[in-house]
């Protein structure tokens, strides 16, 4: 009698359900994780279909479950420390920061209003209906923070949503993941609305980007991620990298503008895509701007050769070295040799304008300085440096034509006047907030209206009051 290998049977019955649930579209987990893309995708698209009968009160709450499940305070601790764990970036406190407002923060079901038009013709309304499974593929600098932003946003306008995330948050998503797919089925959504695979990969996302069952595509990310969507032949949403320039005028208030800079260019150690990442101060206050940024936990590179030395570990041609993104200021500065000194954030050199100190999208607490001879040249300088990404600009000033004038000419999509980076996504400023901005594709700052559809009806001859 033939014996039969216990480990052949064991993989043959795993691609039997396998491939039975992929086509049924049913579950393999449960929890949202699934084995390969096309699985996760069908579960998602099944998901979807069931989540049409729900009320917009039911998407009301299972929003409100996903903030709860967010900011639990032993789950905002976990994923901030996972995160920089896994990713080895950013830091513990401003983590929960992002996280908590990205839960508290993030609209839910009052973003879609309703346009009505009514007249002797009846009534037309245009309702903000969902595109149905969406592609959305998450970054490293944010991975639960985007998560949970985009969630929020995409559940809240009626769609289920499969993740790709970085693969160098795996671990951290896939928790996230799970834990949100329990609490939503335990508060009775449907099953799998949302979804990722096993082993995020790019193979997995371009496979995520060709599906046919993927409505939109939304991807946070560097230029590469960006021109793959926008190249896929479908819908796409491209929030991609920012470098702003903080523009530093005589007019200002030095003081404050040096804290303000110093507060949001460490914010996570530099990781959002919104923090300065460059300063242009003007002549006559960039002496007393360095001075008060010192005061403020900066710690300033004089030497050239130290600051050369710098350059040489942490950029690489037109990049940041990976390595060193999100890193401490003390650990940075350590490994230049230097004595951290108690308190630093934030590292701070005085360089020409064509130093990749400026030019390079750094991403850790290392900050150029360049000094302009007045504000017209600080301005043509703060728009060059700013790479025509319509990302993210920071100006520091009392002058409101000077204000005005400059964020006509940078065109940005954030433009935050005297206050730190983050007061942009409602840190510390007015207004909702978002991890996905989408400068290339027109967006903005999302939210659940960013991953709706447009849908008119018209009912002919009635329902006019008026
Ligand atoms: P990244 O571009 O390396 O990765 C982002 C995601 O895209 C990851 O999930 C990655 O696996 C995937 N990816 C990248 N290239 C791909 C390709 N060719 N094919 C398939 N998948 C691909 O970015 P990162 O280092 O994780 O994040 C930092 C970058 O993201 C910065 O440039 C930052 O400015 C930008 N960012 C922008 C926003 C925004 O809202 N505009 C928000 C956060 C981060």
């Amino acid at each position: 009698m033939t014996t039969l290998n216990p480990e052949v049977v064991r993989k043959v019955v795993a691609e039997v359900v396998r491939e039975v649930a992929a086509r049924s579209g049913t579950p393999t987990t449960g929890d949202g994780i699934f084995p390969d893309m096309d699985s996760a995708i069908v579960a998602a698209d099944t998901a979807w279909r069931a989540y049409l009968d729900c009320s917009m009160k039911d998407r009301a709450r299972f929003v409100r479950v996903i903030r709860d499940v967010a900011l639990q305070p032993e789950h905002l601790e976990y994923m901030a420390r996972c995160a920089v764990e896994e990713t080895g970036m950013g830091n513990v406190a401003d983590k929960i920061a992002k996280n908590r407002a990205a839960a508290e923060l993030t609209p839910g079901t009052e973003d879609l209003v309703t346009e009505a038009w009514s007249g002797d013709d009846g009534l037309t309304t245009i309702e903000i209906s969902p595109f149905g499974v969406i592609g959305a593929i998450t970054p490293t600098t944010n991975p639960t923070e985007t998560i949970i932003n985009n969630a929020i946003g995409m559940l809240a306008a009626g769609n289920a949503v499969v993740f790709s995330p970085h693969p160098r948050a795996t671990k951290l998503s896939h928790w996230l993941i799970r834990t949100l797919n329990r609490a939503l089925v335990a508060a009775g959504a449907p099953p799998n609305l949302i979804v990722t695979v096993s082993e995020p990969s790019i193979e997995n996302t371009n496979a995520m980007m060709q599906h046919k069952l993927v409505r939109l595509l939304v991807a946070t990310g560097g230029p590469g991620i960006v021109k793959a969507v926008l190249s896929s032949g479908k819908k796409a949403i491209g929030a991609g990298a920012g470098n702003p320039p903080a523009l530093v005028d005589a007019s200002a208030n030095i003081e404050k503008a040096a804290k303000d800079i110093v507060d949001g260019a460490s914010f996570d150690n530099n990781l959002p895509c919104t923090a300065e990442k460059e300063v242009i101060a003007v002549d006559s206050i960039t002496d007393l701007l360095k001075f008060e940024m010192l005061r403020n936990g900066a710690y300033e590179l004089r030497d050239p050769a130290q600051v050369a030395r710098l350059v040489d570990l942490v950029v690489d041609g037109r990049h940041a070295v990976t390595d060193w993104v999100g890193k401490d200021a003390s650990v940075i500065l350590a490994a230049l040799g230097i004595e951290p000194p108690p308190g630093v954030r934030l590292i701070i050199a005085e360089v020409p304008f064509d130093h990749p100190f400026v030019r390079v999208e750094l991403m850790m607490p290392v900050l150029g300085i360049v000094r302009a001879k007045d504000l017209d040249a600080a301005m043509d300088m703060a728009v060059i440096a700013e790479h025509g990404n319509r990302h993210t600009a920071i100006m520091h000033s009392s002058d409101v034509n000077a204000l005005t004038r400059m964020a006509k000419r940078i065109q940005t999509t954030i433009f935050v006047k005297n206050g730190p980076s983050y007061a942009g996504i409602g840190i510390g400023g007015e207004g909702y907030c978002t991890f996905t901005i989408a400068g290339p594709t027109g967006e903005g700052l999302t939210s659940a209206r960013s991953f709706a559809r447009r849908r008119r009806c018209v009912l002919v001859g009635g329902l006019n009051v008026r």
